[in-house]
């Protein structure tokens, strides 16, 4: 695999201000990178910040602060004109396959949008590209003619891969695309994911609550707490040695295959709720339901470092 980032996010902030004095902090201070042809995972509970993060790595929302480089370039400076070319090298799958496809439209033309706004394409060559994207995400080029109602859910999310991949694009932010799938849906959304970035060499950000599946796709994970990455590495040594006390209580809550082992094993359960992250408190965020706590998590947040050679973690017990 290439070294070379293809996404650095430096001290990224998205903040929304939700009254006259309180600030949602979606995505508060968080810092990672993407390396060229890897798929980086991002998990956490819903609210955690992951899909904002995600959504302003890819320009959709303002960054409040920090940056976001896309081949060393900052996408928050693009003009229109750049922009443009920026959207044509990354694509987004949107969460749910229901909502995010265009009922009026035919599946051929909720494809060949991209195409059309890149001008990529006209005529029999648009016709052929389209067909080809059906077949490369499992569907069949009859398929084009009809509306996004006639498919099963793991269906249109296959139309939404090819609707991202229709422009050619190098970068993909995967918004959960398998939650709203059923279970034995989501397996084969994954290895379609995993067969195309091999053939056409695609870098992924693939934002998940599904633990499992997040380390069958991922080359590295990212766990994000209330708006802040708590931990980042490779994706065996984050399940098999998890630091940070909050990774390893969502790791435990995964259920093991084999009965027996399941039986033995200890749940770590996270006393109380997800704190709001409007007002956030100062300190660790995590401070409030965490039983290493110890007074400087009150007050002085942790600093997001490397504790052993890719491996970063936010806590004061390291
Ligand atoms: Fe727990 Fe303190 Fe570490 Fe936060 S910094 S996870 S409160 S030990």
């Amino acid at each position: 695999m290439a070294e070379q980032n293809l996404i650095e996010v430096k001290n990224l902030k998205k903040y929304f201000k939700v009254g006259k004095d309180a600030v949602l902090k979606a995505v508060d201070d968080v810092s990672f990178n993407i390396k060229k042809g890897e798929t980086l995972g991002l998990v956490g509970e819903s609210g955690c910040g992951k899909t904002t993060c995600g959504r302003t790595v890819m320009g959709l929302y303002e960054a409040t602060d920090g940056k976001v480089l896309f081949d060393g370039v900052d996408i928050h400076k693009l003009n229109h004109k750049e922009k443009k070319k920026f959207t044509r090298r990354a694509q987004i799958i949107f969460q749910d396959p229901y909502a995010s496809l265009n009922p009026r439209m035919t599946v051929g033309d909720i494809i060949g949008e991209g195409i059309d706004i890149h001008n990529l394409y006209t005529g029999k060559e648009r016709t052929n590209r389209i067909y080809k994207l059906l077949e490369l995400v499992g569907l069949n080029k009859e398929h084009a003619s009809r509306f996004p109602h006639e498919f099963s859910g793991g269906q249109r999310q296959r139309i939404g891969i090819a609707r991202a991949l229709a422009i050619e694009p190098e970068f993909i932010v995967c918004d959960e695309p398998i939650s709203a799938l059923d279970v034995s849906i989501q397996a084969q959304i994954v290895n379609l994911l995993i067969n195309l970035q091999k053939e056409l060499g695609l870098t992924y950000l693939f934002i998940a609550h599904d633990l499992s599946m997040v380390k069958h796709i991922s080359d590295r994970v990212g766990v994000m707490y209330l708006g802040t990455m708590v931990e980042l590495a490779g994706s065996n040594v984050l399940y098999d040695k998890p630091l940070h006390p909050y990774t390893q209580a969502l790791l435990s809550a995964i259920p093991i295959p084999d009965p027996e082992t399941e039986r033995k094993r200890q749940r770590i359960v996270i006393e109380g709720e997800v704190p709001s992250p409007i007002n956030p408190k100062p300190g660790c965020r995590f401070a409030a339901r965490c039983k290493y706590a110890k007074p400087i998590c009150h007050e002085k947040r942790p600093e997001f470092k490397e504790i052993e050679k890719d491996h970063f973690v936010a806590c004061h017990l390291f």
